[in-house]
Order: C-alpha cells, then sequence, then structure tokens
C-alpha cells in the first residue's frame, strides 16, 4: 500500500483510515500488506526503527537521499502483522501539514514531493527485498507509482529475491475532487521522457494530472462505493475526469468502505454512559439525556434529536442548510418540535453562522471543533443523523449512524444511497430517509417527513432503527472485494 496517510501516524480524513483498516483486514485473511507512507515532521522518530543505509531515489535527473524508518501497524495481529515504512526526507516532509497548512493550503512543491515520494516506493522494495504482487495506490499523491511501474520500473534493477516484472497496480480513488494538478513545468522531475508524457496522458488542459495519470495506467481501478462508481461516469459528478474513468469502465469498481467496528459499536462504546444493543435499547435512551444535557437542551425524551457531525464545507451540503436567509435549519427549527446539535468544523462563514443560530434559536445547539467523544455521543444520543451532502464517495456517518440505531436523513447520493433504504411510509420498510435534490426545501421537507414519522409512525421508526443495528459494515466483507480485485488484475495480466 502506498499512500499519503496511514491512521494512527497522518491523517486528514477518512483515506487515513480506509488505508490501516484495509491493510489489517487483508493481513487477517492471510496476506502479506506491507504500507509505505512519507514520515512528515509530526509523526516521531523516536517510535520508529531506523533501517540501516540510506537510500537514493532517482528523481529530477539526478538523485534524492533519504532515510527510511519502520514501526507495525497499530492493531496487527500476530498471524497478520502489518509493517509500516516511513520515507524520511527533511526537504520535503520536514514541516507542519500534510498537503499544505492554513496560510498555505497546496505547497508549492507538492507535486515533486509526491514524485519523489511515489518514486522512492520502488526503492524501497529492492532495499527490503520485497517485491509485492500487488502495488495498491490510493488518491492523486501515490498516482504515479502505478504509471513509473508501467514505465519503467517493471523492466528496472532486479533485487536478489526478484523485481517487479510480475507485479500489477491498482488504484483506489477516494475522492475525485482532488487530482493535483501542477504545472508541466514539473514534469522533468518524474524522470520520464515527453513521449511518454503524451502516451500515458499527463496532459491536463497544458498541465499535468496526477490522479489522471494513474488512471490511465492502474491495471485495476476502484473507488469507495458502487453508486460514486457509477456518478464518477457522468459529467456531473466526474470532475472532468468522466471520460478518462469511461474510458476504464471494465476495469473500475466500486467497493464499500468498512467501518471500524472495535471503535464504532454501542455495545462497547466507552464515550456513552452506557452501552446497549438491538436487544437492550434502554442505553440510548441514557445516551440521548446525556446528549441533551451536554448541549443545554432541555432533557426531554419525546422531542426528536437531529445530529450532525461534519466538515463545514460545500461538500457536505452546508451551505443549503445554514446559509443566512437560504439555509432550511433556521426554519426547520423555527417550525417544527425538535432539537437540533451540530459539530463541525470548517469554512468561517459557516462556523460564524452557527453560533449565531445558536445564539438566536433554543433548540439549536452547534459545538465548533473537532471531538471524537462528542462524535461518539451525537451518534448514539440522537434520533436521526442529517448528511445533505453535494457528493460523498462513501461516508461513515450515516453508517456509525445506522449501527447506532440512529435514523440517517441524507441526500440520495454516493455512498449514502448504497448504505442507507429510504423510508416507505406505507409497510414500515426502510433504514433512513432520503431525498435527490440538494435544495433548502428538500431538506425541510424530508426532515420534516422524519419527524411526522417520529410522531406519528412510532412502531415503524424503532423497526428502522433495529433493521440499522443489524446491518454488517465490517472491513472483512470489503477486504474480500478487494481480494478478488486483485486476483482479476493478476489474472488479466496472465
Ligand atoms: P469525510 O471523510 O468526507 O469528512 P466521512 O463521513 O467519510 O466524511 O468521514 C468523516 C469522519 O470524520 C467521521 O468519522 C466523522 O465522525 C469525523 N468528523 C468530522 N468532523 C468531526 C468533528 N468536528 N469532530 C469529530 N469527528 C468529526
Amino acid at each position: 500500500m502506498a499512500a499519503s496517510e496511514a491512521v494512527p501516524f497522518a491523517k486528514t480524513g477518512g483515506l487515513a483510515d480506509a488505508v490501516s483498516a484495509l491493510s489489517l483486514a487483508l493481513a487477517k485473511l492471510g496476506h502479506e500488506v506491507r504500507v509505505v507512507i512519507p514520515r512528515y515532521y509530526s509523526i516521531s522518530r523516536d517510535s520508529l526503527k531506523k533501517l540501516e543505509g540510506a537510500m537514493g531515489v532517482p528523481v529530477g535527473g539526478g538523485e534524492e537521499w533519504c532515510a527510511v524508518y519502520t514501526a507495525k501497524l497499530p492493531g496487527s495481529a500476530k498471524q497478520g502483522s502489518v509493517p509500516v515504512y516511513f520515507i524520511d526526507h527533511e526537504n520535503f516532509f520536514g514541516r507542519d501539514g500534510i498537503y499544505g497548512t492554513p496560510k498555505e493550503p497546496d505547497f508549492l512543491d507538492n507535486p515533486r514531493r509526491f514524485t519523489f515520494f511515489c518514486r522512492s516506493v520502488f526503492q524501497l522494495c529492492r532495499k527490503i527485498d520485497w517485491f509485492p504482487e500487488i502495488l495498491h495506490a490510493h488518491d492523486w499523491p501515490s498516482a504515479l507509482a502505478p504509471v513509473f511501474l508501467k514505465y519503467g520500473e517493471k523492466r528496472g534493477p532486479r533485487g536478489k529475491s526478484g523485481s517487479f516484472a510480475g507485479t500489477v497496480s491498482v488504484l483506489t480513488i477516494h475522492n475525485l475532487g482532488y487530482q493535483g494538478v501542477y504545472s508541466r513545468d514539473n514534469y522533468p522531475y518524474t524522470n520520464l521522457g515527453w513521449d511518454i508524457f503524451h502516451e500515458a496522458g499527463f496532459d491536463d488542459w497544458n498541465m499535468m494530472n496526477f490522479l489522471k495519470v494513474g488512471i490511465n495506467c492502474a491495471g485495476k481501478l476502484n473507488t469507495v462505493s458502487p453508486n460514486y462508481a457509477l456518478e464518477t461516469r457522468t459529467q456531473a459528478h466526474g470532475f472532468r475526469l468522466d471520460g478518462a474513468l469511461r474510458y476504464r469502465s471494465a476495469d473500475y469498481l466500486g467497493i464499500l468502505n468498512g467501518i471500524d467496528t472495535a471503535i464504532w459499536n454501542p455495545a462497547k462504546d466507552p464515550h456513552i454512559p452506557r452501552p446497549y444493543s438491538a436487544a437492550d435499547m434502554s442505553g440510548k435512551a441514557e445516551a440521548k439525556e446525556a446528549l441533551q444535557r451536554k448541549f443545554s437542551l432541555p432533557p426531554e425524551p419525546d422531542i426528536p434529536l437531529i445530529g450532525m457531525v461534519t466538515r463545514l464545507t460545500g461538500q457536505k451540503g452546508v451551505g443549503e442548510l445554514f446559509y443566512p436567509g437560504y439555509g432550511s435549519a433556521w426554519s426547520i427549527c423555527r417550525d417544527m418540535r425538535v432539537q437540533m446539535v451540530l459539530l463541525g468544523s470548517g469554512e468561517a462563514w459557516c462556523e460564524h453562522e452557527a453560533g449565531s443560530l445558536s445564539s438566536r434559536l433554543s433548540n439549536f445547539k452547534a459545538h465548533i471543533g473537532y471531538r471524537e467523544d462528542l462524535s461518539h455521543l451525537i451518534e448514539a444520543g440522537s434520533d436521526f443523523f442529517l448528511m445533505p451532502s453535494r457528493y460523498e464517495p462513501c461516508g461513515l456517518n450515516q453508517m456509525y449512524s445506522l449501527n447506532y440505531g440512529t435514523l440517517p436523513i441524507v441526500r440520495n447520493t454516493g455512498g449514502l444511497a448504497d448504505t442507507v433504504e429510504n423510508y416507505n411510509q406505507d409497510t414500515g420498510a426502510g433504514t433512513g430517509f432520503m431525498f435527490n435534490d440538494l435544495t433548502p426545501p428538500a431538506i425541510y421537507n424530508t426532515v420534516g417527513w422524519a419527524v411526522w414519522a417520529y410522531y406519528n409512525r412510532r412502531p415503524h421508526i424503532e423497526a428502522m432503527r433495529l433493521r440499522g443495528m443489524k446491518q454488517n459494515f465490517s472491513w472483512k466483507k470489503s477486504a474480500e472485494k478487494y481480494i478478488k480485485m486483485y486476483e482479476d488484475c493478476l489474472a488479466s495480466k496472465a
């Protein structure tokens, strides 16, 4: 696994969770997995072991020298331990931030940092004399690894025990919105000729596009839910790469992410007052009361409580919910007998507006910041969980919600559509509430529908909760699908 993030070492989003959880799940199924990430400044060398000797990486017509450290991925079992290797290069990674800082969100030298990283993956394998059958890259920062494999490394220097001749590559797209588009002035740093620039398909309107060329060159591709795999092949959701993805349709799959059920499980969650399960839901009522008290809401058991935990950014539909004079949160809280709690951080206008709503509405409370403990309490204590996402490659919170007996209210998009089944008020079927259009009235009406069902169809609501809690979102299930993809990739090479 070549990636720019892996929990617990470096994380900005779901990519980090997926890389580590998938690696562990594959190892538990008997596969030998190793992970390589950069050693960012924030990863202390003290807890890592240094490999002997320096490592030279051919980039930019010369060679960059770095060190390699290693550690075990936490959670590794005896029969399935996962080593992690850290590429240590002071100039590229010895600074605050993974891709940037709040002042400089995208470091100027990112194209060179991640070109270097992708090339270092091959040198690492030679150094440790370990040649994988599958090279699995994730998102744009490691998307050049499949390109280097195809153009050069397959026929590159051999190690004692083998070479990359038998290696195939897989690329996972966790979010198509981030592609790594940079000036082609950075291209010579890859050490590839200009003939390959066009042949491989780096070209993106006179720029170079890391993700696009990765899509063109990887043996197989996938994204993190079946529905997002379909959507990304359309112009509406394709972020200009829908054509490239359509071209690779035969090799492009959707595999739903799993959730970490050791951390997200109402039966053993240390952040809630009392554990609960489908067999005994009384702990959920206690969690609701604790949540109401924590957010200074009246602790009434029979008011529907709507929770949200989210990055406050356009992708999550916060404009349609909170934009002053336009968003629907104000009218939902004014017109309906509900309570609403929000935990999130992100765009300044939205943080400000959430604070302003909190002071003007008695039934809306917001906590601005990142709080693991509160996110668990909101999942457990809410009746409904609102996710009006503009797009959602997979989404984790709706899966947490389902397993916590909290009914998701979601937009019919991406992984949300794969995991939530819309309520049918005639039969009582479903696991949540869905709407199609991302507009303030659609959110208002769908929340209204859920609140109506809460007051008027309570048995349906209780049955839906239990249905959601029975859903299995384990990583084992996803890992088995990845293994099938790896096998297909190896077979098609043959
Ligand atoms: P994305 O990766 O696009 O942000 P996901 O739903 O896939 O969306 O995952 C978001 C993860 O981040 C969830 O585990 C969610 O609980 C967590 N999260 C987001 N914002 C916060 C916050 N302010 N406090 C605590 N956890 C948060």
